[in-house]
């Protein structure tokens, strides 16, 4: 007797292959797309691991179809603008045409991508926007025939001058006169009519954080009921980072320049506050060479803070009552907020939090920012979101979410704990399609000068994958002693992290089948290469965090107090489930053949190293330099 298929089921074995040719059947995608009809049937959140090339979106897109309706929306928020992109301008329509279904897709952005009127206005009036004169009539003519006053439909790139137009934490919403014909306000209009909306997970987090702060009054996205997070190895770190504290050098600034020229400042009031913002944010540049460290509470931070708190207060109480309108006010509510902030991190008193000073450069400007952040955020995401009793189904998706197949580091950092959980593998051939190298005789890559003995390593793989490589460090440093030894011993195009903005960097190694890449931390994933261009990933050392991020120092330090092992529960999976990323930068499509080579003896020769290892693909370890020759001149032949 045939098997009744459920109606995903059917759909995925029936209908595509109807009506797309060489529409190809995949048994994971129908597995993990089964798992959240179930999900979705049962009102449960699902976990759902699923490997390279399972196709994810439309295992999750077509269980939502059924359950898409005039009064329920589904969020689907994401790390990467390419995958929102393929999203709206691939996957949705697609299965629109084929499905017949009405998605009413929309893509919702943060409210620095439109430009505000008002401010605009006043920009005008001040004549102080965009310094060059050609820019101002083009923008100009840009404002009288833009229909969404998104910064992506600008004709030219408005640089910094854009902080100055666009929408902002000023804005007083509906007590704007300009309301009816603000860009923004009309984006968010037509949020409300859509049935999915697309977003990235900042913005998703910055809604989820405003509707706590209001008491539920204030939102940026409108209600919904289903929701995925695509690409959900990011969310710890996303949600982190807007559910923290955070003060900048530049904050102030931007928000007294609002009100420089306003009727009633007291300029000598506000460039007093001015002054002592640059002198309590210089004492942090000063203090330590590191970019990140943990806040210093000491005498003179706390009085130079304090001092602050009071300038900007003034700054304020000089202004003359009948000048201020509802503009000023929603300018004064933002210093308000300011002085808040800056209270809670000169207290520091939340052991639950970490306080630090992050330094780093911000359109050639030194900035400097000090950050109060949750240590963890799953009670926050159970509370807030997974379990607020409003939420239906959460479907959480990547290719790495578990560990040794459990994923209990991923409920422990994002909460979920209720969910159900599915891991499925990736329709690729690993054992067919690579090799995994790992060379004997390799440096320690705890002793000095590893960086320099591994060069050679290095050097021997690539003449033998004639180039066509990623090479990935743990840190600038190590990539840079690599790139001192190998610069110019090598006859490919060399490529190297920060020489260009990343997505021309990625271009250019396309374009060129030969070169080699040499990158960090945000190379070893989210990097899609298809293709001979990519025939070799090199990990140099395995991606253990380093140990003096403020972030990590505390995590490590409270798992200690809690009595576990901080190595096993937190440095062990978060580098295993980096290797596993990095591993799968090689192998994107079935057509694709390459060698992985792994450069750190530890994996080999640790208690620990079996851990990365069992949490590779499966497929075969070589350490012999000539099979690597062997299995690509086999490859090549096949072609
Ligand atoms: S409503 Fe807000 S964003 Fe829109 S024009 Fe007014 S101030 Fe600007």
């Amino acid at each position: 007797m045939r098997k009744v298929l459920s109606p995903v089921e059917n759909i995925f074995r029936e209908t595509l292959p109807g009506v797309v040719s060489g529409y190809e059947v995949r048994d994971q995608q129908i597995q993990m797309a089964l798992a959240v009809e179930r999900g979705l049937l049962h009102d449960r959140h699902v976990i759902a691991e699923a490997g390279t090339g399972t196709g994810k979106s439309y295992a999750y897109l077509i269980p939502l179809s059924f359950v898409l309706g005039d009064d329920t929306r589904i969020i689907i928020s994401t790390a990467t603008i390419a995958l929102q992109e393929q999203l709206l301008d691939k996957d949705i329509p697609f299965l629109e045409d084929t499905l017949g279904v009405d998605f009413r897709a929309e893509l919702a952005k943060g409210k620095g991508n439109y430009l505000c009127l008002l401010r605009y206005k006043e920009e005008l009036q001040s004549r102080g926007l965009f310094p060059e004169d050609d820019l101002v009539e083009r923008i100009k003519d840009w404002v009288d025939e833009t229909e969404t006053g998104d910064r992506s439909d600008l004709p030219f790139e408005p640089r910094e001058s854009w902080g100055r137009v666009c929408a902002d934490d000023t804005c007083p919403g509906r007590k704007c006169h300009l309301n009816n014909d603000c860009f923004f306000a009309k984006a968010r209009r037509r949020l409300q009519r859509a049935g999915v909306i697309v977003c990235n997970h900042a913005l998703f987090f910055t809604d989820l954080n405003l509707r706590d702060s209001s008491g539920g009054t204030a939102s940026l996205l409108p209600e919904y009921r289903y929701l995925v997070f695509d690409e959900a190895q990011h969310i710890e770190s996303i949600a982190r980072r807007t559910m923290s504290t955070e003060v900048s050098n530049m904050r102030l600034q931007v928000l007294l320049n609002q009100l420089r020229k306003r009727e009633g400042c007291h300029l000598d009031a506000l460039n007093k506050a001015l002054a002592i913002n640059g002198k309590f944010f210089e004492v942090f540049s000063q203090m330590d060479n590191s970019s990140k460290y943990l806040f210093p509470q000491n005498y003179e931070v706390t009085d130079l803070g304090q001092g602050l708190k009071r300038a900007v207060k003034d700054t304020v109480r000089m202004f003359d009552v009948d000048a201020v309108g509802e503009r000023e006010n929603a300018i004064f509510k933002c210093l308000e907020r300011f002085n808040q902030d800056l209270g809670e991190i000169l207290e520091a008193a939340d052991p639950e939090k970490v306080y630090w000073v992050e330094k780093s450069e911000h359109r050639r400007r030194k900035l400097i920012t000090l950050h109060a952040s949750p240590l963890n955020v799953s009670e926050n995401l159970d509370r807030l979101l997974f379990y607020n009793g409003e939420l239906s189904s959460a479907i959480l998706t990547s290719a790495t979410l578990s560990v040794n197949g459990d994923f209990s580091f991923f409920r422990q950092n994002v909460g979920c704990s209720r969910a159900l959980e599915t891991s499925v593998g990736s329709p690729f051939s690993y054992e067919d399609q690579c090799l995994l190298y790992l060379p004997q005789g390799l440096p320690d890559p705890r002793t000095p000068g590893f960086h320099t003995n591994v060069s050679p390593f290095i050097e021997e793989i690539l003449n033998q994958t004639d180039g066509r490589a990623f090479v990935l460090f743990t840190s600038y440093r190590g990539m840079n002693e690599v790139w001192e030894q190998l610069e110019h011993r090598l006859p490919w195009q060399l490529l190297r992290q920060g020489e260009l903005p990343k997505n021309k960097l990625i271009e250019t190694f396309k374009a060129d089948i030969h070169s080699v890449l040499f990158a960090t931390a945000s190379y070893w994933e989210g990097v899609d290469v298809p293709g001979e261009a990519l025939s070799c990933v090199i990990l140099v050392k395995l991606p253990f965090a380093v140990p003096d991020d403020p972030l990590t120092e505390a995590k490590i330090k409270s798992i200690e107090r809690s009595g576990r092992n901080a190595f096993y529960n937190y440095s062990l999976p978060q580098a295993v489930l980096r290797l596993r990323q990095g591993f799968g930068r090689l192998i994107r499509t079935k057509q694709d053949r390459g060698i992985v080579a792994i450069l750190d003896p530890r994996v080999k020769t640790s208690n620990y190293g079996r851990h990365f290892l069992n949490n590779l693909p499966p497929g075969r370890e070589i350490t012999n330099l000539d099979d690597v020759r062997c299995f690509l001149q086999r490859e090549q032949n096949k072609e």
